[in-house]
């Protein structure tokens, strides 16, 4: 089966046809479909997207924007509403605990649209829901725009394993490195076919450590227009393309890492 381990059919772009999104993707072939919380809304809809869809996995976290709404100045750049980020925390923790969660994210650090003066306490959130993760063995879905090298630093520091990391951006011979020491995972969005550096970690990542995602809407294989998890399934042609595989062979493979990313610690092998 095919895995779209990071999307956002919570987002406003599919309120009118969300459960036709999601019959897609099933008769595409996926078994799984992640959706990752950002805030308070987000987590709350995924929490009930997952009630009616069986293959919704849901992520609940906070997206480092977010994370620091209360420092944010009234004109900044992006829209974001005001919450209490640690009663959100809270709250997650208090799902994972309920075993309602398949996984914590998206979270992480972000150095694109915020500045330093918010990097404590974007480490701070993202270092309370590490510990939510880590106490209830849940994988890390990780967020990080030109913070890369801090991610990995307070990741490592708390001993994070089942930890993947969504469009990474940054440079891809440190991503190589990463998934070969730290055992690290990292999803692959639908835009690789236009994407060098994407396409080169399909090929040279460690074959256990590749994973799909859509970042959907987001990150659409044809610029402009909203992607969808059925997206996935053009990467696992272009992983089978680029290693020589047949796409039963790419599939089968992802879908394995999917589950060592899900499963017990320790099990997985390089
Ligand atoms: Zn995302």
């Amino acid at each position: 089966m095919y895995v779209d381990i990071h999307t956002h059919l919570t987002h406003e772009r599919f309120a009118h046809d969300v459960d036709a999104v999601v019959a897609r993707a099933r008769t595409a072939g996926l078994g799984a479909i992640m959706v990752n919380g950002l805030e308070p809304v987000s987590n709350r809809a995924i929490l009930e997207l997952a009630k009616t869809h069986d293959i919704v996995e849901p992520a609940l976290g906070l997206y480092p924007v977010d994370a620091v709404c209360h420092l944010l100045p009234d004109d900044f750049t992006l829209r974001v509403n005001r919450f209490d980020v640690d009663a959100e925390i809270a709250f997650i923790r208090s799902m994972a605990g309920a075993g309602r969660l398949s996984a914590v994210g998206e979270c992480g650090l972000d150095g694109h649209w915020l500045g330093p003066e918010t990097f404590p306490e974007q480490e701070r959130v993202f270092e309370e829901l590490i510990g939510i993760a880590m106490e209830y063995r849940l994988p890390l879905i990780i967020h990080t725009r030109k913070r890369e090298r801090r991610c990995a630093e307070i990741l490592r520091h708390s001993g994070a394993q089942k930890v993947d990391f969504h469009c990474y951006g940054g440079k891809a011979k440190q991503a190589l490195r990463w998934a070969h020491e730290d055992g690290w995972w990292f999803s692959i969005p639908a835009n690789a076919r236009r994407n060098e550096a994407f396409a080169k970690l399909l090929r040279e990542l460690p074959q256990a450590r590749v994973l799909t995602e859509t970042d959907a809407p987001y990150m659409s294989a044809k610029p402009g227009e909203r992607s969808e998890p059925a997206a996935v399934v053009d990467t696992v042609a272009l992983l089978a393309e680029l290693r020589g595989w047949t796409v039963e062979q790419a599939r089968e493979q992802v879908w394995t890492n999917y589950q060592s990313l899900r499963g017990p610690p320790g099990q997985d092998q390089l």
